[in-house]
């Protein structure tokens, strides 16, 4: 084992260290696995209830009508998130767009738009307009309004309840801690604000930003209140084959509205032709429990080199995890530099490039972005990226199996040993 590590290039120390990093993660791998058979159990459960067949995964073009692979997928999500509808197409176009989607369909002008967990993830900020933007919700009309998190990652209720007035229509709650050192928040808590926002509001739309979260634990937000839950299919329930597509599933009225504004008003889930990928959407989703427990492992395992050499890590190596990044704070440009250039060296797929830190469009700093994908931009896939600002932090995700995100891992530290920038 060691000879071929280090044929890829870790070295006899690196190995080492990472081997006695793993050999105490036992009961929590095991852990891992139990939530990923669960969840296969209940992705099946859900492809069995609605008669999932081969003539599921023929295509349709033209105007998509009558599609019965992608009409009978979205069930296939619904019931699985336990949803009345879902939005499931290869025509939304990533997590963002399935954001605004959500957004843009159930809100109208003059409403009020909170969300009560601090600053959304930063390609939101177009899409809402706090930083103003073409298409923008301030361009509708819509405001905006923002409670942040408690000094401890608690909610700020009191703010929360000072920020809801007649026009707010809709909370947006972000699972995940996207480019913050926030935590990121499990469905239990999501479930807590929904219930103390309807309290106060009952008819307000609770809208999840799910990305990441998928199959981390055994319930989904839905399951805790929430009326719509977004994600991205180049994440987690893709599985690392949907080679794009994003969903939106919840409420019927509410996913209804996402459809027609995908589509057009009269026309909504009717058309959009599937053009031969939906195999490999049902096939993603199958995988994907299992695909989730490896990024997850490499989390952990993440957490736990790093931790002990010093640099904060959120979460930290012992905490329960509820989504697939892994937030390592490294403390200098030069080392976020080398550790993305560790999770490059590692990859299957243009393991020979090297990471650059650019301008992206929809971010406000430049962003470095490690990844040797089989689908672009893919982030279930192992990657790693992290804007360049202060602390440093880098966001780590994904790997589709276990043995690949530990190789980019010890590959990362080895980068920064070789630097100077980390030792034992
Ligand atoms: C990835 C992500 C998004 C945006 O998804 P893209 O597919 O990159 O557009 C939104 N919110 C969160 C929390 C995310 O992690």
């Amino acid at each position: 084992m060691e000879e071929i590590y280090r044929q890829l290039g870790i070295s006899k120390k690196v190995f080492q260290y990472g081997q006695e990093v793993e050999a105490l993660l036992e009961s929590r791998f095991s852990e891992i696995d139990r939530n990923a058979e669960y969840n296969q159990l209940k992705v099946l459960k859900a492809m069995q209830a609605h008669k999932v067949s081969a003539e599921c995964f023929m295509g349709s073009s033209g105007y998509g009508y009558n599609d019965l692979g992608r009409d009978t997928l979205e069930e296939v999500y619904a019931h699985c998130f336990c949803g009345e509808a879902a939005l499931v197409r290869p025509q939304i176009t990533c997590g963002t767009h399935a954001l605004a989607l959500a957004l843009l369909s159930n809100l109208r002008p003059g409403d009020e738009l909170l969300s009560p967990v601090g600053k959304p993830y930063d390609t939101l900020e177009e899409v809402i307009g706090i930083r103003p933007s073409q298409g923008s919700l301030a361009e509708y009309g819509i405001t905006y309004r923002q409670v942040d998190l408690l000094e401890d990652g608690g909610f700020d209720y009191e703010g929360i309840k000072k920020a809801m007035n007649a026009r707010t229509k809709l909370v947006a709650i972000q699972r995940s801690k996207g480019y913050q050192t926030r935590p990121t928040l499990s469905v239990e808590r999501i479930g807590e604000l929904i219930r103390f926002v309807k309290s106060i509001h009952p008819g307000v739309i609770c809208m999840v930003d799910n990305c990441y979260g998928e199959f981390v634990e055994k319930r989904e937000p839905l399951e805790a209140g929430a009326d719509l839950m977004v994600g991205s299919l180049i994440k987690n329930p893709g599985g690392g084959l949907a080679p794009v597509g994003g969903y939106i599933a919840g409420k019927k009225e509410c996913v209804e509205n996402a459809a027609y504004r995908l589509t057009s008003p009269g026309l909504g889930k009717e058309v959009g032709a599937s053009l031969g990928i939906t195999q490999s959407f049902y096939q993603g989703l199958f995988l994907a429990p299992t695909v989730v427990a490896g990024a997850l492992k490499g989390a952990v395992f993440a957490a736990n080199i790093y931790e002990s050499l010093g640099f904060p890590v959120v979460p930290n190596s012992t905490e329960s995890r509820h989504d697939i990044i892994q937030a390592v704070t490294l403390k200098s440009p030069e080392a976020l530099v080398a550790f993305c250039k560790g999770i490059q060296a590692a990859a299957p797929v243009d393991s020979h490039v090297t990471p650059e830190p650019w301008a992206m469009p929809g971010y406000d700093d430049d962003v470095i972005m490690a990844a040797g994908a089989f689908v672009q931009g893919s982030s279930i896939e192992l990657s790693a990226d992290g804007p360049l600002r202060p602390p440093y932090a880098v966001y780590f995700q994904g790997g589709l199996t276990w043995y690949h995100a530990k190789l980019g891992i010890l590959m990362s530290l080895q980068k920064l040993y070789e630097a100077g920038l980390a030792d034992w």
